[in-house]
This record gives structure tokens, C-alpha cells and sequence, in this order.
């Protein structure tokens, strides 16, 4: 799938494999390792059938990337979407694995993906969907193995059914299969919020030790889903002040910084942002916005050639993976910007899926304030890491991160050595 913002194409793969190229480069890594680091290591395309609520059948395709599995089980979300290729389910499981790496989690990386159109199927028709597909992946997956979680147009629901159908031909439950599950089925305190406040978090320490403090910061954010919610909703707790939101429906600006409560409350019933305020803002206007951080939680590709001039914001935190083009992330950093790159910056979903795991394997569950103070704990650790790594290397913060997840993969791949 090509990823069309404006007038700009890029795909997801081109763009993993510039990045992990570049970090390669400058860390002058083994070209034999560096090699191994550009494939897969397996990718599985399944048929699907379907019956229909109508009684025929239809056959979708699905997939599994299993990108990398040298510091632990692949983990890595499954996405239902029309655009679903396999070059894109292979870009986003080699993400997860320098993502796992950054934050130092004993996972590697994966992603899956079913064609198809979710929002045209019956909730009866989802549900066969995916356990078929689970059946289809079933040699492949276990709490051991590969663990799925949710992604685009996927959530708690799906992970049940997928955690249901495995648990059936196991003969014996199997919360650990998957993450991102309701409570009630072994799913974690603190997950919902997960990335939004990781997101929020990695803001407050990257300016710390770029000398400056989130208190009085003004933030504009594209997307008010998942992670843009509550990245505004804890920012705004440490004392940063969000003036703008766009999203899919509109955007609403206020000067003296957004009631976030209020707007969360608002778009539950809306189902969008539109209208909370009197002022409105298109989405090309927020990144021209003369703010301090933009926080990019939505898209792909939406910070390019064609807006990166109009950037004032000294700070980018990429709550959405992938919103920066090379090309731009270049610009950005050769003139003062500071981009906390998507692998850093929303990397606390992915951490509060490990705790779930954990808690999982060990059938002990802990309180929210357990898991945010290990999340706190951890997000700090890698930001710092990350910082460091970059200082070290004069490099921006995304090769940075990448210097510092490549080096963490190789290690655990010389201690084990290649097989046979
Ligand atoms: P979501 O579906 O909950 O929210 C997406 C938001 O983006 C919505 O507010 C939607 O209206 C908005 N949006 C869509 N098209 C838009 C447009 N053209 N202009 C402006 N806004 C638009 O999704 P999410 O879970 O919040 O994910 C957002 C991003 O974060 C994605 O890139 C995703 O891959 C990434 N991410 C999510 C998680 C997670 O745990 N949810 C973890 C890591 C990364």
C-alpha cells in the first residue's frame, strides 16, 4: 500500500528500511547482521472463508509477519482494514521489533492483518472472521510464540474471540495468548490508557533533559481517539496547556488551552470533535500552529516536504506511528526541531501489553498504580537511553532510538549465534 498524504508516496516498507539503513550506517553495524535485519523472518498468508449472514461465502486474505524473534515471542497488533497488504504487515512488524527493543521488553516483533472492509460486516460476520483466521494461524501463535494485540479496527472483542478460539484447541484457557483484553478475561489495569500516557510521559522527561519543563507548554493534537485523548489528558495533568485538537470531524481551538474532561465527555456522544467550541481549525492549520509540541495521533505520513517549513513547534511527539517522512524528519532535525520518535514516544502501549502478559503467566494481577509506577520507571529508563544513545552518536533522537534497539537485537543475536 502506498501512503498517500498530499502529494507525497511513500511506503511504509521504504521507509523502515531507510531508517534502519541509516542507524546501520552510523553505528557500523555487521553487513551480514544488517542483511539478516532487512527480511522477515517468516510471513504467512492464509484464505479465510467466511459464511455469510446471508448464507454464501466469501474468502478474505489474511496475514501474519513474524518479523523477528532474537530477544523473545513476536508480539505485535492485528489490523482489519481494505488497505491491508503484506508489504505494510511487514514494515509495521519490523516497527514492533525495534519498538519491543527501545523499551527493552523480552519480545520481538509481528504484525498481522485481514483484507477486508470491518465496518460492512456484522458483528456475527467479525466474529467468524476471526476465528477462522486464528484457526488458520493456530501453529503459529501461543503465549510463547506470538502474541497478537489490537490495531486498527480490532479491540477488546476481537482479542476474546482469538483468546477463545486458541483456549479451545489448547483444552485449557489461555489468557497470555493475546493482549489488549477486557479485565474481566485477564487483560490489565492501565492498558486502555496505556499509550496515551506513555506518549505524555516521554514529552515531560524529553524536555527535562533538553533543559525545559511541560508546565505551561502549549500542545496541539492531531486525533482524538485512543492515543490522542489521553496523551492530551495527562498532558494537560502535568501542567501543559492543549489550544488545539483536530480529528476526522473537524478541529476546535481555544487560547486559554482546551477543557480535555470535557471534550472526552463531549465526543463520546458526538463521536467527534466538531463543534465543542465556537473557534474551529483545519488540520493544515494545527501544524502551523506557533505552539510548543505538536503532537501528530492519528496518521501516517502527515508531517512532509510540502508542511515541514510551517512547523513552529520546537517539539514533535509522535503519539501515531510512522507520522514523519524521512525527508521531513531531515529538514526538522537540521533546523533545531525535536522530533521523540514514534518507537519512543508510543511505545507504552506496547510496554502495558508486556505487564499484561506477565500478570497473565503468572495468573496475579496488579493495581493501576502498580502498573503506571513500573510504566513511569521503564518510560524514563528509555528516554533517557535514547537521548544518550543520540548525544553519542550526533544523530536526531529516531536514530538514536533505532542505534540503541539494533544494538539490544544484535547482541541477543551473537550470545545466541545462527543456526545450524
Ligand atoms: P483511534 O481510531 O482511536 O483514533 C484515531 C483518531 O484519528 C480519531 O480521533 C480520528 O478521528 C482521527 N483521524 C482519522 N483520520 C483523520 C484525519 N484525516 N485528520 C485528523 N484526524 C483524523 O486510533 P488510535 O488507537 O488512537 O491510534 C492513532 C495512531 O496511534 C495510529 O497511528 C496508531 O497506529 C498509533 N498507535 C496506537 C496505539 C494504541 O495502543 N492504540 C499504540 C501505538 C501506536
Amino acid at each position: 500500500m502506498k501512503m498517500e498524504r498530499n502529494t507525497v508516496k511513500i511506503s511504509p516498507t521504504e521507509m523502515v528500511e531507510r531508517q534502519l539503513e541509516k542507524a546501520a550506517k552510523l553505528m557500523k553495524l555487521d553487513p551480514n547482521l544488517l542483511e539478516i535485519l532487512k527480511h522477515p523472518k517468516r510471513v504467512v498468508e492464509v484464505s479465510i472463508p467466511v459464511k455469510m449472514d446471508d448464507g454464501s461465502i466469501k474468502v478474505f486474505t489474511g496475514y501474519r509477519c513474524q518479523y523477528n524473534d532474537f530477544r523473545g515471542p513476536f508480539k505485535g497488533g492485528i489490523r482489519f482494514h481494505p488497505d491491508v497488504t503484506k508489504e505494510e504487515v511487514i514494515a509495521l512488524a519490523a516497527w514492533m521489533t525495534w519498538k519491543c527493543a527501545v523499551i527493552d521488553i523480552p519480545f520481538g516483533g509481528g504484525k498481522g492483518g485481514v483484507k477486508c472492509d470491518p465496518t460492512k460486516l456484522s458483528i456475527r460476520e467479525l466474529e467468524r472472521l476471526t476465528r477462522r483466521f486464528t484457526y488458520a494461524l493456530m501453529p503459529l501463535l501461543g503465549p510463547s510464540i506470538d502474541i497478537p494485540a489490537p490495531d486498527v479496527f480490532t479491540g477488546e472483542k476481537t482479542m476474546a474471540w482469538i483468546m477463545d478460539t486458541f483456549s479451545v484447541f489448547q483444552g485449557q484457557t489461555e489468557p497470555g495468548v493475546v493482549t489488549g483484553k477486557s479485565r474481566t478475561i485477564g487483560g490489565s489495569a492501565g492498558r486502555r490508557e496505556a499509550t496515551g500516557r506513555g506518549v505524555a510521559i516521554c514529552t515531560r522527561e524529553m524536555l527535562k533533559l533538553y533543559g525545559d519543563d511541560i508546565e505551561g507548554k502549549t500542545v496541539a493534537v492531531q486525533g482524538f481517539g485512543n492515543v490522542g485523548s489521553y496523551a492530551s489528558k495527562y498532558l494537560t495533568e502535568m501542567g501543559a496547556k492543549i489550544i488545539a485538537v483536530t480529528d476526522i470531524t473537524g478541529g476546535v481551538f481555544d487560547e486559554n488551552g482546551l477543557d480535555i474532561d470535557g471534550l472526552m465527555e463531549y465526543v463520546k456522544e458526538k463521536k467527534g470533535v466538531k463543534g465543542f467550541t465556537k473557534k474551529s481549525i483545519t488540520n493544515e492549520e494545527l501544524f502551523k500552529l506557533d505552539v510548543d509540541i505538536i503532537v501528530p495521533a492519528a496518521l501516517e505520513c502527515v508531517i512532509t516536504e510540502e508542511n515541514m517549513k510551517d512547523i513552529k513547534a520546537k517539539y514533535i511527539s509522535e503519539g501515531a506511528n510512522g507520522p514523519t517522512t524521512p525527508e521531513a524528519d531531515e529538514y526538522l532535525y537540521n533546523n533545531g526541531k525535536i522530533v521523540i520518535p514514534d518507537i519512543l514516544a508510543n511505545s507504552g502501549g506496547v510496554l502495558v501489553s508486556y505487564f499484561e502478559w506477565v500478570q497473565d503467566r503468572m495468573s496475579y494481577y496488579w493495581t493501576e498504580e502498580e502498573v503506571f509506577t513500573k510504566m513511569e520507571e521503564k518510560l524514563k529508563k528509555a528516554v533517557k537511553e535514547v537521548y544518550e544513545t543520540a548525544k553519542k552518536y550526533n544523530t536526531d533522537l529516531r536514530t538514536g532510538a533505532y542505534i540503541l534497539a539494533i544494538k539490544r537485537v544484535a547482541d541477543a543475536y551473537y550470545e545466541r549465534g545462527l543456526f545450524p
